[in-house]
């Protein structure tokens, strides 16, 4: 028998890690806040939110919510089951035809997370003979979807075409396929990917392409479909994935592209073919917030009008500064950062803007490789909600800026 005290040593190491995050301000802890949209609530108090992912302030419309309830009553709360064993309903062969007309593709399939989306598309497509060139900066999903999938995995610095360039002339023919990865939209920084260009070089030296447009659906484009119609890429050859759980409001990932492609992730994919379907709440409710888009595409403009405000409004505040502390991190999407340089500080300024009533997002590493402040636009934020934010970041960065 191992004593009592001796059986705890194997877990000891636990302690000690999350004292090195705690050293490292690195440590990260959940809050609640109740509410969707520009204004939510903490603890009972009021908070302009510029930390969430609602685009189109979707998340609270009553009629992607009369959708979901009206689903649970019809197919139940759960799908019960995989998709290819009992878990397909008819809405969900709904919401990807729905989704295929969206994008202008053949086919989409939808997965229970774009997490999984990612993982099971990249784990199906390639393998050990094959090369993966992935922008430096993709998410996470990405990258591990990359290293589960077994072949080589080489980064590109990010938004290089000049790198990827010289790394497809000196690599790719040792491999027999080859995918270029990268986000549409980069999800911690704001910018676009150079997709003509990645797709002209994809041509060239006969490579697939696959854009995760997370932040991009509902966000670029006339229609919302993203950076594939922002850069009038649609009907080239190309993998779209995307996520129903950001501008969509809902939960569950997509793949769109051709009916081969979709056919063969449907056999192929581990995290689509070993998992149960979506919910019927959450595949009504992308199903409505879909419709919603089309019915109302003035929420895009709104968006982008306010994103352009708000970065107007901080380049001013920036411009008044002394030195260079902090820099805006150039942005073609409703995300806004400004590069705090640690980590400490940045988690300052996080505290110090909800104590004056706005919720930002103090990003870290490992997150990203530098410290920064996260803002991101909805649609029905009002311009007065803005002017806000800079205001209480003047404050914030006058008492943090006078105690270093
Ligand atoms: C959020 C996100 C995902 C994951 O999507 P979920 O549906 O939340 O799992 C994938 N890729 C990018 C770029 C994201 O930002």
């Amino acid at each position: 028998m191992v004593p009592r005290e001796a059986a705890s040593l194997p877990y000891d190491w636990l302690r000690r890690s999350l004292q090195t995050l705690h050293q490292a301000h690195w440590h990260r802890q959940v809050q609640a806040v109740e509410g969707t949209g520009p204004v939510i609530q903490r603890q009972g108090q009021p908070l302009l939110n510029f930390a969430s992912n609602d685009y189109l302030g979707l998340a609270g419309d009553s009629r992607l919510a009369e959708a979901a309830i009206a689903a649970i009553q019809q197919f139940g709360t759960g799908a019960t089951g995989s998709r290819l064993l009992s878990g397909h309903r008819s809405l969900h062969r709904e919401l990807e035809c729905a989704i295929a007309a969206f994008k202008q593709t053949e086919d989409a399939l939808v997965f229970s997370s774009g997490y999984l989306a990612n993982i099971g598309t990249l784990t199906a497509l390639v393998g050990s003979r094959d090369l993966i060139l992935a922008d430096r900066y993709n998410h996470s999903s990405l990258k591990n979807g990359a290293v589960l999938s077994g072949a080589t995995v080489l980064e590109y610095a990010h938004g290089d075409l000049a790198d990827l360039e010289t790394q497809l002339t000196d690599r790719r023919q040792t491999y027999r396929r080859c995918l270029i990865v990268t986000d549409g939209v980069f999800g911690m920084d704001g910018d676009l990917c150079p997709l003509p260009g990645i797709l002209a070089l994809a041509n060239r030296f006969g490579a697939m392409v696959m854009i995760d447009e997370a932040h991009s659906t509902g966000v670029l484009g006339k229609t919302g479909a993203g950076c594939a119609e922002h850069f009038g890429c649609q009907g080239q050859p190309l993998i779209q994935m995307g996520t129903l759980s950001k501008a969509l409001a809902s939960l569950g990932g997509y793949v769109a592209g051709s009916a081969d492609l979709i056919d063969f992730l449907r056999n192929r994919a581990p995290s689509w073919i070993y998992t149960t379907g979506l919910s019927p709440a959450d595949t009504a409710a992308a199903i409505a917030a879909l419709s919603v888009l089309q019915q109302e595409p003035q929420r895009l403009t709104q968006l982008h009008d306010r994103a352009q405000f708000l970065r107007q409004q901080l380049d001013q505040l920036l411009s008044s500064l002394p030195g260079d502390t902090l820099t805006r991190l150039p942005s073609d999407s409703a995300i806004v950062c400004l590069q705090v340089p640690d980590a400490e500080t940045v988690v300052q300024l996080g505290q110090q803007l909800q104590a004056l009533g706005c919720f930002v997002s103090a990003v870290r590493p490992p997150t990203v490789p530098v410290s920064r402040l996260r803002m991101s636009a909805i649609a029905t934020h009002q311009e007065s909600h803005m002017t806000q934010l800079v205001q209480a970041l003047g404050q914030a960065l006058a008492q943090t800026l006078s105690r270093r």
